[in-house]
């Protein structure tokens, strides 16, 4: 394994150096274990969606995990990738590209592309035949924090017509779909399923694999999600839908698979009269995500000396270091009254979608991560 820890936990390193930029800590050996529950409990391949984290420690550590397959949205993801792991699988699921994107994907040798429209499969002319084709589908679904529907994939009845359209061009046919990101509905992936099962039906094509996207997590809350249920949900829902022409199942999580593998550590520049609260990071660093789906639920502020603070929370406001007036979380946070200016504010599970999303914006940012060998 590439990562050793240097530090037992966030603390350690904090009471020695007293870091006074961002930082987010990683313990490898929750990734790990992570990414090892996922492929012994889903039945089927499970890839990682890059952009929730393409650090090269991610992806050298889920390599080391036992993962071979990625999806990936862009030629950069692509040789991220590679640069890990020389045979890696790449799935290209952004199903929107440039030519010259596409030049990249088929030099490289990319298995698997998701498409949702004619005029994007026809720019896959040049693509070698057999290679698989994946019609994102959409569905109105509630439950996930973003509706990642509004923004790509088909409707049923064109999903149908596009699938015969792959077929009848000689690829590879397979049905995927994303129920949202944060979704930790099993129900979410059972209402897909039966949409992808009546498509493949309607479409008269036998397809050979389901992707079942991400989602499978919801750690705004707090509460890990019950993976296995929603595994096993699935599997149920594919034989009972697809009977005897049950495809394979791919699935490909992003957050789910890295977020709890990180702690993001702020620290307190100031204490404002009736408790307002100024952190060195904010929505254009590693909270980037707060503005759009809520403040992170698990939090402890510890003391430059590794103290914990214990006192009972206060509503804060809490703003970021930039001088921009939107830098601040949208709601006020319950934080301890008895913290103090220098204290740490760790945020955890914050391994998804904030070093990916972190500015350098008025000189701030989240600093490369600490690796640890264990969160707490
Ligand atoms: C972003 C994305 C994912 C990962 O989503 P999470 O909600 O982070 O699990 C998976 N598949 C596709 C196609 C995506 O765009």
């Amino acid at each position: 394994m590439r990562e050793t820890p240097n530090w037992a936990t966030p603390a350690a390193h904090i009471t020695r150096h007293t870091p006074d930029t961002a930082l987010l800590y990683f313990a490898p050996t929750a990734l790990q274990a992570t990414a090892r529950r996922f492929q012994a409990g889903f039945d089927g391949l499970v890839t990682y969606a890059v952009k929730a984290n393409p650090g090269e420690e991610v992806l050298a550590n889920l390599v080391a995990a036992g993962i071979r397959a990625f999806d990936v949205a862009s030629p950069r993801e692509m040789y991220a990738v590679r640069a890990v792991c020389a045979d890696a699988v790449l799935h290209y699921n952004n199903p929107v590209r440039s030519p010259e994107e596409v030049a990249v994907a088929r030099a490289l040798g990319v298995a698997s592309y998701s498409v949702d429209c004619l005029r994007e499969l026809d720019k896959l002319a040049g693509v070698p035949r057999g290679t698989e084709m994946s019609v994102r589908l959409a569905l109105p679904v509630k439950g996930a924090a973003y509706d990642f529907g509004e923004k790509f994939g088909v409707d049923p009845a064109r999903a149908a017509e596009l699938l015969r359209e792959v077929a009848a061009r000689g690829f590879t046919p397979s049905i995927t779909f994303h129920p949202g990101t944060q979704c930790a509905d099993p129900q979410a992936w059972g209402a897909y399923v039966a949409a992808a099962a009546d498509v493949a039906r309607a479409a008269g094509v036998r397809i050979a694999r389901l992707n079942v996207g991400g989602g499978f997590a919801s750690h705004r809350e707090g509460d890990a999600p019950d993976l296995e249920a929603i595994f096993a949900h699935i599997r149920d829902e594919v034989a009972r839908c697809f009977g005897p022409e049950t495809p394979a199942l791919v699935c490909e999580p992003g957050r789910a698979m890295v977020a709890d593998a990180f702690t993001l550590a702020t620290r307190v520049k100031a204490l404002r009269e009736g408790g307002a609260v100024f952190l060195n990071d904010g929505v254009y660093g590693g909270l980037t995500e707060a503005r759009d789906i809520g403040a992170p639920g698990r939090i402890r502020v510890i003391g430059p000396d590794g103290t914990m603070r214990r006192g009972a929370d206060v509503p804060r406001v809490v703003f970021g270091p930039t001088c921009d007036s939107i830098d601040r979380l949208p709601d006020p946070l319950p934080l301890p009254g008895d913290m103090a200016e220098g204290d740490y504010v760790l945020f955890h599970g914050m391994g998804a979608y904030s070093r990916s999303l972190t500015t350098r914006f008025n000189g701030y940012g989240v600093g490369d991560p600490v690796t640890v060998a264990a969160l707490e």
